[in-house]
């Protein structure tokens, strides 16, 4: 067995989506001083890798404390996309099933530090959103800041039925050909998102 993280470091150079508070982490004690060291984290609820839950764009949607913990767990599916290009066929011709969590692997994560991974990432389509919403898997994943550009229709598609959507993951070159079960963990606040450690457990 052998675990691979695909979260993201969190600090202050962590990038954030265009518009959003950049993270700032500042020192409450100090070890020398106080016997003890902390700190104050000012974060955004979608910095780094991270979990959307229904209520990040659904009126009245569940907040991560009310998800059950289930969600949080299962199958990973990984699906290579090539050249920035979400296909359907190609989707359908992948095995999955409703316990699953689908990690679509675009390679945009590679450029994770530059502008081009907010200027010019791919978006699932709706009809790929919708897919995926009958298959009632329990989560999508992306290696992208987003699956979706503005107005987000594929966000509002998944969170309405209740499907998370995982953002910002990386290392999923790893998982390529390997069978492998998700853990995804959001801290449990009562909003519409947060960071998150994800997990792959290859077997
Ligand atoms: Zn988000």
């Amino acid at each position: 067995m052998k675990w691979i993280d695909l979260s993201v470091v969190i600090n202050e150079k962590t990038p954030v989506y265009p518009g959003d508070p950049k993270t700032k982490i500042e020192p409450a004690g100090i070890l020398e001083k106080d016997g003890y060291e902390d700190h104050y984290v000012s974060i955004g609820t979608h910095a780094g890798t991270h979990i959307d839950a229904p209520r990040h764009m659904v009126k009245n949607g569940r907040s991560l404390d009310q998800i059950s913990v289930d969600k949080f767990i299962g199958k990973g599916v990984l699906i290579k996309i090539s050249d920035k290009k979400f296909d359907l066929d190609a989707i359908k011709s992948t095995n999955i099933e409703q316990v699953d969590i689908v990690l679509f692997y675009t390679g945009i994560s590679e450029v994770y530090h530059q502008s081009e991974y907010y200027d010019n990432y791919p978006a699932i389509t709706k009809e790929i959103a919708e897919y995926l919403v009958n298959k009632k898997v329990k989560m999508v994943g992306v290696d992208m800041c987003s699956v979706d550009h503005e107005p987000f229709p594929v966000h509002r598609i998944l969170l309405r039925n209740e499907i998370l959507i995982i953002e910002n993951l990386t290392n999923l070159q790893e998982l390529e050909n390997e069978e492998f079960k998700i853990y995804a963990f959001p801290i449990k606040l009562e909003i519409d998102g947060a960071p998150a450690r994800v997990l792959a457990e290859i077997h």
